[in-house]
């Protein structure tokens, strides 16, 4: 397969994808390696694990680099590579503590004479399927906690951004003791990869991720999924305008709004609607895009090169419908790569493209809402529910909208905070997400199963306890 790069627009990158055989294989060494993996019990997995991050750390640099060729963004890029690391830690650190007293003896409180003993443990092979928006972060967000339960680990990163799992297999030789493996390829692999393993977690679009469902279906493995969103920012009439459009800016352009918790609508009280406006305009104006140089800037070009003509083709179809561009608006190719300067759209409406799919990228569609019952309902209008964000002139009445709002997760008094807080433990609504929390212990205790053996420690019973006839 080959892979763009994403500044130049050229397919330069060539890599072998994984043949079923080759992906069977690599599940039944995890296989064989996981029993031991999970024998050296929490405290002998962490010691391990704080290896891992420590060989993260030190090849950090190789990493970033492949990483910032994957996706054309350069700050990010180590952001990513300093977030795996600290994700190991903080794992490492917290998971220990969660395994204790899963294993303990209990009476059942309504059924006297009975005594429970629980104990425990890992799916044996875990597996992930990522997506290309932030490849090292995401191919990983589960795959650390599924290794910290007991797991062993497969992972395939997307086909888009391959690279920077070349440094990361160097990483992997040197904790050989950590049973996680990569495989590489599209469609096709992640298939190969779901009739493997015993778990499969998922970042991607809500499209594929039904696929991946039906194939876990299929298996009768559990699947969590973390799909798209259409991310609703209210900014009510008590919040400073100023202020509000700073913070609307970053939470919508950040990562070129290639980002799952990106805010994508906007619905503005009337009340400030004029001030904000003005105030995002001249904001989104300053922003600069990291071309030429990719070390200076803001954002980004797209990552992935048909993105970019989804979201003209969205932005095209609102000004069609009636929606004014307020700044930017053009997809500009520069040097082969596809950029877009944020973009503001005021006189949108609840049936435009822009306002109803995911977008995935820096356009910030602004509603003015005559009232809080509209902005709420406008923004619990769609079929999406990862996260939300409300802005309002005090932490109370922000509470009291984000309560009223159907997602998984609401920023208040700021905006896309959802995967920035690993103890958050949330569920997404409707088709933005199954299953249990990534964030919080859930994110850890999700991957253990537990078993009951139940003690008779009174009387065995007697068949004539079910003998009919006897009132
Ligand atoms: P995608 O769904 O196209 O692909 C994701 C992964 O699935 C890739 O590795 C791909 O190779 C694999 N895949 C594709 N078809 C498959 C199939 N039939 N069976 C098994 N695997 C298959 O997603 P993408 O375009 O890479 O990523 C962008 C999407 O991811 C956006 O919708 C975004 O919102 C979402 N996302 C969600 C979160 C979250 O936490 N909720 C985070 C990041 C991105």
């Amino acid at each position: 397969m080959r892979a763009h790069n994403p500044r130049t627009g050229e397919a330069d990158y060539e890599f072998a994808v994984n043949s079923r055989a080759e992906i069977a294989s690599e599940a039944t060494r995890l296989r064989d390696a996981q029993p031991a993996w999970e024998a050296l019990g929490p405290e002998g997995r962490a010691a391990v694990m704080l290896k891992f991050a420590d060989a993260v750390d030190a090849a950090a640099g190789p990493i970033a680099e492949a990483l910032a060729v994957d996706t054309g963004r350069h700050a990010i890029s180590w952001i990513e590579v300093e977030a795996l690391s600290n994700n190991i830690r903080r794992w490492a650190e917290l998971g220990p503590k969660l395994f204790v007293g899963l294993d303990r003896v209990s009476k059942p409180s309504a059924t006297p004479g009975f005594e429970i003993r629980s104990d425990y443990s890992a799916y044996p092979l875990f597996g992930a399927i990522a997506p290309w928006n932030f490849p090292v972060i995401l191919s990983h967000i589960d795959a650390v906690p599924a290794l910290m339960a007991g797991c062993a680990a497969l992972v395939k990163p997307s086909e888009v951004t391959p690279r920077f799992s070349e440094p990361l297999r160097e990483v992997l030789a040197e904790v050989s003791e950590l049973p996680l493996a990569y495989v590489m390829g599209g469609a096709e692999v992640g298939q190969a990869l779901i009739e493997e393993v015993d778990y499969v977690c998922f970042t991607g679009s809500t499209a594929t991720g039904r696929k991946v469902a039906e194939a876990a279906a299929r298996q009768l493995i559990p699947a969590n999924l973390e799909l798209g969103g259409k991310d609703p920012m209210i900014v009510t009439a008590s919040a400073d305008p100023h202020w509000a459009a700073g913070v609307a800016l970053r939470a919508s352009i950040v990562a070129t709004g290639q980002a799952c918790q990106s805010i994508e609508r906007i619905f503005v009280a009337r009340e400030i609607a004029e001030p904000f406006l003005t105030a995002l305009v001249e904001a989104a104006e300053q922003v600069e895009i990291t071309y030429p140089d990719p070390k200076q800037g803001h954002i980004g070009p797209f990552i992935f090169p048909d993105q970019a003509g989804k979201v003209q083709a969205q932005i095209e179809e609102a000004v069609s419908q009636g929606a004014r561009v307020l700044t930017g608006g053009k997809v500009e190719q520069l040097g082969g790569a596809n950029y877009l300067r944020p973009t503001v759209l005021a006189d949108v409406t609840p049936d435009m493209a822009v306002l109803r799919d995911e977008t995935f990228g820096p356009v910030l569609p602004v509603k003015i809402c005559d009232d809080l019952e509209q902005a709420i309902a406008l923004a619990n209008d769609t079929t999406y529910g990862l996260s939300a964000a409300v802005l309002a002139g005090s932490l109370e009445e922000a509470v009291q909208v984000g309560a009223c709002l159907e997602a998984g997760a609401i920023s208040l008094q700021d905006g896309a905070l959802t995967t920035m807080v690993n103890d958050a433990t949330n569920h997404s609504r409707k088709t933005s997400g199954l299953g249990p929390s990534r964030m919080g212990d859930e994110g850890l205790l999700r991957f253990l199963r537990h078993r009951a053996m139940i003690a008779q420690t009174g009387q065995a019973l007697p068949i004539d306890a079910y003998r009919e006839g006897q009132g």
